[in-house]
């Protein structure tokens, strides 16, 4: 249940942009796979339904948001969880994150709004504070991630 589902990268080519289409489908079976328990496979009820806005390449989507309630099979912190909401936290595609980061890291905010609302077909609202916050966030990740790896890697050389 959390964001490394969709770990950052930077895979998004002018000719796979075109391709990267059906993502409510890609999204319906993400919750379609959600909705069996991964230990009993049960299939599990939904709670309820609401809708979140998740910011992409080509401008604003909203997508259907189900609540599924969580197995009895195992100890859970909570009765029921949103996979949707979930897996786009930031509520952006990781693309969109991308390319964010990567023009925040050599612009000014403001900058980078200009540029990604001339390039792309951005039909929404990223503000400057936005931007401020996913850069944080992403690079918070980031460090986490290197954290690990840098303790990894000391465990590794004992002898040094
Ligand atoms: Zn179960």
């Amino acid at each position: 249940m959390s964001c490394s589902l969709f770990a950052l990268k930077c895979s998004a080519t002018p000719q796979n942009l075109l391709t990267l289409g059906p993502i409510y489908q890609q999204v319906e079976d993400y919750v379609e796979e959600q909705r069996h328990c991964q230990h009993c496979h049960m299939f599990l009820p939904l709670k309820g339904h609401h809708q979140i806005g998740l910011r992409t390449l080509f401008g604003k989507l909203t997508l259907e948001s189900p609540r599924v309630y969580t197995c009895s099979c195992q100890p859970q912190q909570k009765r029921s969880w949103s996979p949707v909401a979930t897996l786009f936290c930031e509520r952006s595609t990781p693309e969109l994150l991308c390319q964010e980061v990567r023009w925040a890291s050599l612009l000014s905010y403001g900058l980078t709004i200009k540029l990604l609302g001339d390039l792309l077909p951005m039909d929404h609202q990223l503000s400057t504070s936005t931007v401020s916050r996913h850069v944080h966030q992403i690079a918070e990740r980031l460090e986490g991630e290197l954290g690990d790896e840098q303790s990894s890697f000391i465990e590794g050389c004992p002898g040094q």
